[in-house]
């Protein structure tokens, strides 16, 4: 495996790999969720690059950019195992070697649930990852279903501004318990790590109610709500995967997603299901 920290070093570096090239963004602090994206570009492409960068752009004033998990060398080691071609491990300096003036700024898909809640969050990460895909230049990208807000924009990003890459989504990689695999994962002390899983309990709860025939979502979450204590919610929604706005009701025959996000402690978790409403007939 070849490590790039420099942008300047990428273009002959990706020169000598072969096509397609596959590309998966992380943040690091790797796990079985980012390994399942690798395996799938492995399977799919010639050759992988991963890259490893906190992004300080998608992080608040109040967010754990400074504590964020970083796990470097672990992270080289199992990028070996997975037989990735090219790491580009690039510096906050060598990134944004200048203020950036120009930003990716996602609009509608910004406004509700994630984006309401991390206001800047989305432009940081569109802006990241369009930097990124110009510089690696692949051909697929690779991104986990477990940040589906950041997946819809991503694909929205790609198909309104002409990024010449094929998006690929992967399904979300869960612990035996439905806990979604994170990096965040370890600030959970052994109660809250007891507690986490109930976020996907609560939306497994609300697919479970819409795809029996509930139309209303209220009547739907409330049952959601109580599954979620002791967890605090910060917000439980059913949305359209191109549109990310809650809904109130949902239609027969539709492909939605229940999304939530919930606090075990200071941790913050996110998660979603996909749900399929019945036709009319069935209701
Ligand atoms: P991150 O390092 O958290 O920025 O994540 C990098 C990529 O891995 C993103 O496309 C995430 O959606 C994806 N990812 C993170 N956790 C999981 C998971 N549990 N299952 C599948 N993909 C994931």
């Amino acid at each position: 495996m070849r490590l790039v920290t420099r942008a300047g070093e990428l273009h002959a570096a990706r020169a000598s790999l072969p096509r397609p090239l596959g590309f998966v963004p992380t943040m690091g602090a790797l796990h079985a969720g980012h390994s399942a994206l690798i395996e799938r570009a492995r399977a799919e492409c010639e050759a992988v690059a991963v890259s490893v960068f906190v992004n300080p752009l998608q992080f608040g004033p109040n967010e754990d950019f400074q504590s964020y998990p970083r796990s470097v060398d672990d992270d080289r080691e199992l990028l070996e195992s997975l037989d990735v071609a090219l790491l580009f491990a690039p510096s906050v300096s060598e990134m944004y070697p200048q203020k950036l003036d120009v930003f990716v700024e996602p609009t509608m898909l910004a406004r509700h649930l994630e984006g309401e809640r991390r206001p800047g969050h989305f432009r940081g990460v569109a802006t990241v990852v369009l930097k990124l895909l110009n510089l690696v230049a692949p051909q697929r990208a690779y991104f986990g279903e477990k940040d589906a807000q950041q997946l819809a924009v991503l694909r929205r990003m790609v198909d309104d501004l002409a990024v010449p890459v094929e998006v690929i989504a992967c399904e979300t990689v869960r612990e035996p318990d439905g806990l979604a695999l994170s990096s965040r994962n370890v600030y959970l002390g052994a109660a809250e790590r007891r507690a986490a899983p109930n976020l996907h309990r609560a939306l497994e709860k609300t697919r479970e109610m819409l795809e029996a025939g509930e139309s209303e979502v209220s009547a739907v979450l409330e049952p959601a709500r109580a599954t979620l204590a002791p967890l605090r919610e910060d917000y439980l929604a059913v949305v359209r995967p191109d549109e990310f706005r809650p809904l109130a009701s949902v239609a027969p025959a539709a492909t939605l997603i229940a999304v939530g996000a919930a606090f075990a402690g200071k941790t913050r978790l996110i998660d979603n299901v996909r749900v399929q409403t019945p036709p009319r007939a069935e209701r």
